[in-house]
């Protein structure tokens, strides 16, 4: 639910050329430990799940690239053609889609409910006692 005095937050890529804006709260934030998203976040990807009627693209469409996994994966990642920066899978096809919260310039309010696929985690990586669910697999899979 969003907070009904919820202030819209900016998200942009390294480069400024894509900016986009959260109109509401997103329904959730989580890490995400997988192979896919250690290669392209970085490390670990930070996700939140956007409605599609609270993200507002503002500038840099031209700049968005898509990598189309091969099956069985299914997201499609968006980021900067430019700089890199990911950007999650910002779709019209979608009610509700991820967005890098990397991209975020300000607080989307929620707080990461869950590491998944931890499996896939690098052995080398010591994870800090955050509090935070963890599991080994993906959540509901
Ligand atoms: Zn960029
Ligand atoms: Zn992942």
């Amino acid at each position: 639910m969003t907070p009904i005095d919820f202030k819209p937050i900016g998200g942009s890529c390294l480069c400024g050329g894509v900016r986009f804006e959260l109109t509401g709260q997103p329904l959730s934030l989580s890490y995400c430990h997988c192979s896919r998203c250690r290669k392209q976040a970085g490390l670990f990807a930070a996700v939140l799940m956007v409605r599609r009627e609270d993200f507002r693209l503002l500038a840099g469409a031209e700049h968005i690239r898509r990598y189309e996994p091969p099956a069985p994966f299914k997201h499609v990642r968006a980021f900067c053609g430019t700089c890199g920066s990911p950007l999650g899978e910002p779709s019209e096809a979608h009610e509700v889609f991820p967005v890098a919260a990397s991209a975020l310039d300000g607080d989307p309010g929620v707080r990461p409910a869950l590491h998944q696929n931890l499996a896939a985690k690098p052995d080398w990586l010591a994870l800090p006692d955050d509090g935070v669910k963890r599991i080994d697999g993906t959540y509901g899979g």
